[in-house]
């Protein structure tokens, strides 16, 4: 049995950053700092950062709880509003919002000022893109993840932006761009690929994986979209299984196969993948 683990498994940049430098404010002081939401999808890293001392807001919290305290904005970003609110309540606000996720914020926000209906292609309920939406007019964007959605946007044709969620899979959008440009006039649409870099090059190696192996492995938080798209992109290909943590191997049996491919979502740390691939070797040994 061989294991084969993706060059570009694991952390992104994004979220290495945001996570170095939680870790890096809360070894500064010993008070407790908050983030707004989950900093990432992945219960082993947020169990980690519980015990330095950083702790998630939720959103049932009061948030005067914040008063006197640092507040962190994590990869995915907020909405202006919801950055005021953190100011009235926080002394402190640490602005991790990843690179290509302000980028998206900062197209949105230039595009709906001068007038252009909005399309975001992603999921309406993903912080990025309660985030994202908050920095356009809210009477004229829209958020679609699939072909049926389509039909419930107005019918008249205008000047219309359409972007992605940065951790769409690309031939979603691909897809669903070509239908917003049959249904309205072609020189209306302006189109930005959001969709971030390292999005883009671990949906392109996990297809290699897939293809190379008799089974994918894909590890990562169960609330993490960016894995999700990867295990349906892998299970399109190979039988796949979507895993957590090394404990859920006891649920799969991969003794009928010969090569094992692993792949990682963008926030699944690098010990995580490690854990699991030592494991296999060590249950199956290799
Ligand atoms: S997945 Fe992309 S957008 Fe999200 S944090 Fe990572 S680099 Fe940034």
């Amino acid at each position: 049995m061989n294991i084969e683990i993706g060059k570009f498994a694991g952390f992104c940049d994004g979220v290495k950053h945001a996570v170095e430098q939680s870790f890096y404010h809360a070894a500064k002081t010993s008070d407790t700092i908050y983030v707004d939401g989950n900093l990432i999808h992945n219960p082993q890293t947020l169990d980690l950062l519980k015990k330095s001392g950083v702790e998630t807001l939720t959103d049932s919290e009061d948030m005067s709880i914040l008063s006197g305290k640092t507040v962190i904005v994590r990869a995915h970003g907020v909405s202006p509003e919801r950055r005021e609110q953190l100011k009235s309540h926080a002394s402190n606000i640490i602005n991790l919002t990843c690179k290509y996720v302000s980028r998206a914020q900062g197209i949105v926000k230039k595009y709906s000022n001068n007038g252009y209906r909005i399309i975001i292609i992603g999921n309406s309920k993903h912080p990025e893109i309660i985030g994202v939406v908050g920095f356009a007019s809210k009477d004229n964007t829209f958020v679609i993840s699939k072909e049926e959605d389509i039909n419930l946007l107005p019918e008249h044709s205008q000047k219309t932006l359409v972007i992605a969620q940065t951790t769409l899979e690309k031939s979603t959008f691909d897809r669903l761009v070509s239908l917003l440009q049959e249904k309205y006039n072609t020189k209306d649409i302006r189109v930005k690929n959001t969709i971030c870099n390292a999005t883009e090059i671990r949906q392109k190696e996990v297809v290699d994986i897939a293809n190379r192996n008799d089974v994918v492995l894909i590890i990562g938080g169960f609330e993490s979209s960016n894995t999700k798209n990867l295990y349906k992109i892998a299970s399109s290909i190979k039988p796949s299984f979507y895993i957590e943590f090394k404990e859920d191997l006891e649920k799969i049996d991969l003794s009928i196969y010969n090569n094992i491919g692993i792949m990682a979502g963008a926030s699944t740390p690098d010990w995580v993948i490690k854990e699991i691939a030592n494991e296999i070797e060590s249950k199956y040994s290799i």
